[in-house]
């Protein structure tokens, strides 16, 4: 003791404490580590993606001369117009001029847009609102037009405020690029963000994060560099390390070996090794409430983590001036109102007005604002995009391949295919294919009669090379950092099928709009898709915040990844589906039922223009096409639900000779195959707040008049004196309008009125009874389907007969029911 005493005196003491300094020194240096390696990988994947666009650039130079004579049909370039794109922008911009003719003031229109918002109505149809914004007008004209889409436009959109002041900034910084070698212009991320956007009470990245993902991409070399002595500061440390805490989810994989080799050599752990073996890492990003990580991807992964890429290049410098320029709306003048109106059925949106945004345009950055440090795997699987298109607009086209070339990763982006399903438009050909032979990864394949839709995807798959298949619509705008986070929950789980958030573009001002957040996508019947928001109480119980992966009972359809093994696995599309519609109902029970995910993913956002009605022809009727559609899917998923389908509207859809869906027979069998789960299970599992009784009603049947009760006695029908009890008086009121009683329903037979029990038969119309209709005067009636007028079942006031009368709203011995009632 005295020793140590001594030792503690003089020099001893001064040891001491240079030992302990140096043991804490030593501790936040592992701490600095383990912080700058994220960003480290950030850097070196933003190097690649540097790398890889200037190759892409030079190719794309050297076509662009080999086809002077080409010019693009739709975009006008206006060489002065560049050069003012090169300018920061002015602090006097004149607001208006994002419009094409001036009129409203940006402000002003915000303002309009703010203050109004969708309210569902009808399930899909946002309501109409009289007030003179262009969201209104829209909003009136989809609500006149009945929007019957799959993708109909989510409940409650509302209108993005884009902050100009935050566009100017973040210009400014991209212009400065001008100057320099323009052949490695790159235009990182100018999407304005508004620190307060109205739409949801989530918080937008503020200036600094935009500036340092500009300096970022800008000066990769220097700020390696400078990281490093930031981060090693303690004060600097900690508040780095409070702010990469706050909100991130990061792996619970603590650093080891590799992440000090990476440290020490980071282009060498970064590269491809399956040498490289560590644990598998956790989710970077929560699971859906209630889930566990069902992590069976391969399980030799490479630990290696870097932020989501915030990239958003393009190939000229952005015109700040231009019309729809950063997702803003613009107006038309007056004069061209007709042009409007006449090319409008072209695409069933603002075709004139599309024709003149760039094909490259800016959007905001509309992803919640812990999105952006979000962490992802750096050896995510590579995509194929594929499109399909049938007649698309040429602008909507372009812009929708360009935002993929644009902001997704190239080392990810394995190709995008455009599957052209025969369309009819000469644009579509040959100058399609000159434009698109500038970009070494888009191939186009063209099908040599209309498949439709859905065999067009699956024609696009077979010829797909990359891991994951990512589909999506024609007319699109995939936002910042969009692809990353639907790759990584593939990453996480192969059977994950990870779906965008889709945002609005709008269709008559062509403005990027965000959407309310929790919005999934369900189904109502028969087989409707729609979107709902998750209950708040749901929302409350599983502590979820905005960003986290909504579980999505039914997908929209048109945008979503999937892994391309699992998809085959699942037998693709039932290929039996024609041109357009159900087949989203089908491929959203076949992954939940066979054992898959189907999530939204609120850090993954693409716009979408929501068309009033399908612009191209169906070769049949349409209204035969989707309903065909849907009964095949209920005839293979739905059990003895698909009674609740059928009985909501589409009894005519059962008679096989009116109809003939094709044949089910593979399609049954693969579920089978593939062991698939009830229906039953599914709507206790993914949908458990679907109301879906299986009758309509069932118990007594009680008579007013007579008040006696029917039943079956030898095999005839008679009454008695209700008894609860009795198994011979319960009957089923079914969504087949049948009155049923084990296999026998209550029937009209022949021409004399008189009353038989027959075996069930959906098709037969003598066997089904409207009860509880909307016309509240007979709601108490039985009326058969048999005769167009009103005729109902009436009890003979002696009790020993039925007879069909003409309906009398007062009369008692018309009046029937049933002990429970479990839907109108
Ligand atoms: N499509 C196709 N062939 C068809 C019907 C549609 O290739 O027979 C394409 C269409 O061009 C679009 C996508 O499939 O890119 C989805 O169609 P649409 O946008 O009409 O669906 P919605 O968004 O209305 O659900
Ligand atoms: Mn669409």
């Amino acid at each position: 003791m005295m020793k140590v005493r001594r030792y503690l005196r003089g020099s001893g003491r001064v040891l001491a404490f240079v030992f302990i300094a140096s043991v804490i020194w030593l501790l936040f240096d592992m701490a600095a580590l383990r912080i700058s390696i994220n960003d480290v990988n950030s850097q070196l994947l933003k190097e690649r993606v540097l790398r890889e666009r200037e190759a892409d650039r030079q190719r794309s130079r050297v076509t662009q001369l080999m086809k002077r004579g080409f010019k693009n049909p739709v975009q006008k370039v206006d060489l002065a117009l560049i050069h003012a794109g090169k300018e920061p922008f002015d602090s006097d911009m004149q607001l208006s001029q994002v419009y094409r003719k001036g009129g409203k003031k940006w402000d002003q229109m915000m303002g309009d847009k703010k203050v109004n918002s969708f309210e569902q109505q009808g399930g899909n149809v946002p309501q109409a609102d009289r007030s003179k914004s262009a969201l209104s007008n829209y909003q009136e004209r989809a609500a006149l037009q009945n929007v019957t889409s799959k993708h109909a436009v989510p409940a409650r959109k509302k209108a993005v405020h884009l902050d100009l002041n935050g566009a100017k900034l973040e210009s400014s910084r991209v212009v400065d690029n001008s100057n320099k070698d323009t052949s490695s212009v790159v235009v990182p991320n100018i999407t304005p963000r508004s620190p307060g956007a109205p739409t949801t009470s989530e918080k937008r990245p503020g200036k600094d994060a935009v500036k340092k993902d500009v300096d970022q991409l800008h000066s990769e070399k220097n700020k390696k560099v400078n990281d490093e002595p930031e981060i090693k500061t303690g004060s600097k440390l900690s508040q780095i390390a409070a702010k990469e805490g706050h909100g991130v989810k990061t792996t619970s994989r603590t650093p080891n070996k590799d992440v000090k080799e990476k440290k020490k050599n980071p282009e060498k752990a970064n590269e491809k090794s399956d040498t490289n073996v560590a644990k598998p890492p956790g989710p970077t990003t929560k699971l859906p409430p209630g889930e566990k990580s069902k992590d069976n991807s391969a399980a030799v992964r490479k630990p290696g983590l870097h932020k989501v890429l915030a990239l958003d290049v393009t190939l000229t410098p952005r015109d700040p001036n231009a019309v729809g320029q950063f997702g803003q709306a613009a107006v038309v003048a007056s004069n061209e109102n007709e042009e409007v109106m006449k090319r409008w059925d072209e695409g069933h949106f603002n075709v004139f007005l599309s024709e003149q945004i760039p094909v490259d345009r800016a959007i905001p950055d509309t992803r919640p604002e812990t999105c952006a440090q979000n962490l992802v795997h750096d050896d995510l699987p590579s995509t194929s995009v594929i499109f399909c298109f049938v007649d698309e607009v040429w602008s909507t086209l372009l812009r929708s391949v360009h935002s993929v070339l644009n902001r997704s990763p190239p080392h990810l982006l394995k190709e995008i295919i455009l599957v052209d399903d025969f369309s009819t438009k000469d644009y579509l050909k040959k100058p399609l294919d000159e434009y698109m032979s500038q970009f070494a990864k888009v191939r186009i394949i063209r099908l040599k009669e209309r498949q439709g839709l859905i065999r067009a995807r699956i024609a696009g798959a077979a010829v797909a090379k990359g891991e994951v298949l990512t589909f999506l619509d024609s007319h699109v705008e995939c936002n910042v950092g969009w692809l990353e986070p639907l790759l990584e929950r593939i990453y996480l789980d192969r059977k994950k099928v990870p779906c965008p958030v889709i945002e609005v573009i709008n269709d008559k001002d062509m403005s990027y709009m965000l959407v309310d957040n929790f919005q999934r996508g369900i189904f109502k019947w028969p087989l409707v898709f729609g979107w709902n928001a998750l209950p708040k109480e749901y929302i409350r119980k599983n502590n979820m915040t905005i960003s986290d992966p909504i579980r999505c009972p039914v997908m929209a359809g048109g945008l979503f990844s999937i892994d391309k093994k699992y998809f085959y696995e699942l037998g693709t599309y039932d290929p039996g589906l024609d041109v357009w519609g159900g087949e989203n109902m089908e491929i959203s029970f076949k992954i939940w039922m066979c054992g898959g995910e189907i999530e939204i993913i609120p850090c993954s956002r693409v716009g979408h223009i929501f068309r009033g009605q399908n612009p191209y022809k169906f070769p049949k009727d349409r209204q035969k096409t989707v309903e065909r559609n849907l009964a095949r899917v209920a005839e293979v998923w739905l059990d003895e639900y698909k009674d609740l389908f059928y009985g909501h509207g589409y009894h005519h859809l059962q008679n096989r000779n009116v109809i003939d869906i094709g044949n089910l027979t593979e399609q049954i069998e693969l579920r089978k195959k593939l062991k698939c789960k009830s229906f039953k299970w599914y709507l206790e599992n993914v949908y458990p707040d679907m109301v879906a009784p299986l009758v309509k009603a069932e118990g007594l049947v009680f008579n007013r008049g007579l008040r006696k009760c029917l039943a079956v006695q030898e095999g005839f029908l008679s009454f008695e004196i209700c008894d609860l009890s009795k198994q011979s008086q319960h009957f089923n009121y079914t969504w087949m309008r049948h009155i049923r009683q084990k296999n026998l329903c209550v029937a009209l037979q022949g021409t004399d009125n008189s009353f038989a029990l027959q075996l069930c038969d959906n098709i037969k119309p003598e066997q089904r009874w409207i009860h509880k209709s909307a016309n509240s005067a007979l709601a108490e009636h039985l009326i058969t389907e048999l005769v167009s007028h009103h005729m109902c079942l009436e009890a003979a006031p002696r009790g020993d007969s039925l007879h069909l009368n003409p309906c009398e709203p007062s009369k008692a011995f018309q009046k029937w029911q049933f002990t429970h009632y479990y839907a109108q």
